[in-house]
């Protein structure tokens, strides 16, 4: 949808614009856009400092109403994957994973490119990591790509080794089905689509 000429762009202006809405409690602040809970630059004190390189980050705001893309359902959030270094903002979302992969094509073009790494943590895994991703990846604050056996399905912010996204791969549900599609994908499953 157009954006109004006044409107703030981008992560850290749209958050700064919605912190005194926030404390105010008069203005119901639901519906103004703002970084998500618990994704990175989120405050309810200080505006967020802008980043010198490229972050990913998701803002939110309230919606209840149909879709954005025409399809008629109803959602009652949107969110848009944006940076913490610059104005750019993605689309709009029903799901802030999907938000987040978004920002991730602006910040670390690439990453739907990286191995699924297994969802467990210590020493060595670390080393393979680093191993498999690319030099200083995780120091500028790259995701990683884990494969997710349990309940968590969700993309993680600030759950890489870096500081940056851990990002959730499904396996594949059913060992038929890989063997089945092997004929004309690659048979070592690398996650690749399933972001
Ligand atoms: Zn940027």
């Amino acid at each position: 949808m157009p954006t109004p000429p006044d409107e703030p762009r981008g992560a850290v202006a749209r958050h700064t614009a919605y912190l005194p809405h926030f404390r105010d409690k008069v203005t119901n602040s639901r519906p103004i856009w703002r970084i998500e809970w618990g994704h990175p630059g989120f405050t309810h004190r200080t505006p967020p400092e802008p980043t010198d390189d490229h972050q990913p980050t998701v803002i939110t705001r309230h919606w209840g109403q149909p879709a954005p893309d025409g399809t008629g359902v109803t959602w009652p959030y949107l969110h848009r994957g944006t940076c913490l270094g610059c104005a750019w903002e993605g689309p709009d979302r029903r799901l802030t994973d999907a938000a987040v992969e978004d920002a991730h094509d602006h910040t670390h073009p690439g990453w739907r490119d990286l191995p699924a790494v297994p969802d467990q943590r210590g020493r060595r895994w670390l080393t393979h990591v680093q191993h498999l991703y690319p030099d200083g990846w995780l120091d500028r604050g790259g995701p990683i790509r884990t494969v997710r056996t349990g309940i968590e399905k969700r993309h993680k912010p600030r759950a890489a080794p870096g500081g940056g996204y851990d990002l959730a791969v499904q396996p594949p549900r059913k060992v038929e089905r890989v063997t089945a599609i092997s004929d004309t994908l690659p048979l070592e499953f690398d996650g690749a689509g399933a972001a």
